[in-house]
């Protein structure tokens, strides 16, 4: 076995290259394609392992101000581990992330239905959605960067979506310290589509107590409130004089515990803010500093939003990679997307597909520090 195992350990380093990538196995499962553990390297210490079991940035490893390595992304060591508990750990997420409403949309007036994963709604795909397929994989690699090419078809029908959708999911790793993540899809029939990764940030390092002494900055003016059931309520409000406002650089913790109805109905943070945004152009979006690390993650996306949650559900029960708990708030997931329940609201920006489109989007994570 263990001959098998170091065959299947190839390296398709480049000679010379700055970057790397090679690939190990991760776990299986019975009747589906290999399983692999992709590890992305740059020449600066950057480290990004990503398995194709749903597409899942499985660790992400950058210096902190000394530069000493340190992995700020929440998982686990075991694919079974991550098959059983994940609240989407490092997810990709699809074929509409997020929450729709009642699990009902209406495409060219017929009505869909998608199975109720979440109280009365429809989250982050349905029942299986892509973030449990094992995807197609192929590395790729550049002298100043290495690649992880993911594909997955959906079959027309599945979890209720109409159209067969091909995606094809791109992990860049460059040696300018950004980790980029293009996403394309094409289909056979009007569907709706809302992909994104669901990284689950804290970098202090995984495991290292909350993200409440993060400092968080979101170019965003408004935002959208949501009812009880986290749905969209339609209203996009101004985050003026509220603590939705991150328009300056924030604390996290400052204000995540006001009185603030919104922050009550969702325990923290889980809002969908709307970017300011000219069109359809690659933009800031999200700027976290953690003061303990010095470590610096700045997002831009060519999507319109962006869900910040806080992690409100983490509650202490899960362990991760390195034996710790991930505690209450103990991460932020910083989800570029469409609008949560987009299908349902007509002055969201759209996220439907027909053939003949291709849908584009792009989300880069850029990793510097700050030495103060
Ligand atoms: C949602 C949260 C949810 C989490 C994990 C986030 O995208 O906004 O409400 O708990 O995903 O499922």
């Amino acid at each position: 076995m263990a001959v098998a195992a170091a065959l299947l350990a190839v390296t398709v380093s480049a000679a010379n290259a700055d970057c790397s990538i090679s690939r190990k196995p991760f776990g299986s499962i019975a009747g589906s394609k290999p399983v692999y553990l992709y590890t992305l390297t740059n020449s600066h210490g950057v480290k990004a392992e990503i398995t194709n079991w749903g597409g899942t940035l499985v660790s992400l490893f950058t210096p902190d101000r000394n530069g000493k390595p340190g992995d700020i992304a929440l998982g686990f060591n075991d694919l079974s581990d991550f098959q059983t508990k994940s609240p989407y750990f490092g997810s990709t997420v699809g074929r509409f992330a997020n929450r729709i409403a009642k699990g009902h949309f209406t495409l060219d007036g017929k009505k869909y239905t998608l199975f109720l994963n979440n109280g009365p709604n429809t989250l982050h795909g349905g029942k299986v959605g892509f973030d449990k397929k094992v995807w197609s994989s192929e590395p790729v690699e550049h002298r100043k960067s290495a690649g992880l090419v993911l594909r997955y078809v959906s079959k027309d029908g599945e979890e209720g979506y109409p159209g067969t959708l091909t995606v094809r999911v791109v992990y860049t790793l460059a040696d300018d310290d950004t980790l980029r993540i293009d996403y394309t899809a094409s289909t056979t029939k009007d569907t709706i589509v809302n992909l994104t990764n669901h990284t689950y940030f804290n970098l202090a390092g995984e495991g290292n107590g909350t993200v409440l002494d993060h400092v968080l900055t979101v170019n965003a003016d408004r935002y959208t409130p949501v009812d009880k059931t986290l749905i969209p309520t339609g209203e996009l409000a101004s985050v003026a004089g509220t603590p939705f406002d991150f328009r300056t650089p924030h604390v996290v913790g400052k204000r995540i515990d006001s009185r603030d109805n919104q922050l009550v109905i969702a325990g923290g943070y889980d809002h969908n803010f709307v970017l300011n945004k000219r069109g359809h152009e690659l933009s800031k979006a999200a700027v976290l500093y953690c003061p303990r690390s010095g470590r610096v993650l700045s997002i831009s996306t060519t999507e319109p939003g962006i869900q910040v949650y806080s992690g409100n559900f983490l509650d202490g029960s899960l362990t991760g990679k390195s034996g710790k708990k991930y505690l209450r708030r103990g991460a932020l997931a910083l989800e570029t997307q469409d609008f949560p329940d987009a299908p349902n609201h007509p002055n969201f920006p759209s996220s439907e597909l027909k053939p003949g489109q291709t849908l584009r989007e792009t989300t880069v994570l850029k990793f510097s520090v700050r030495k103060d």
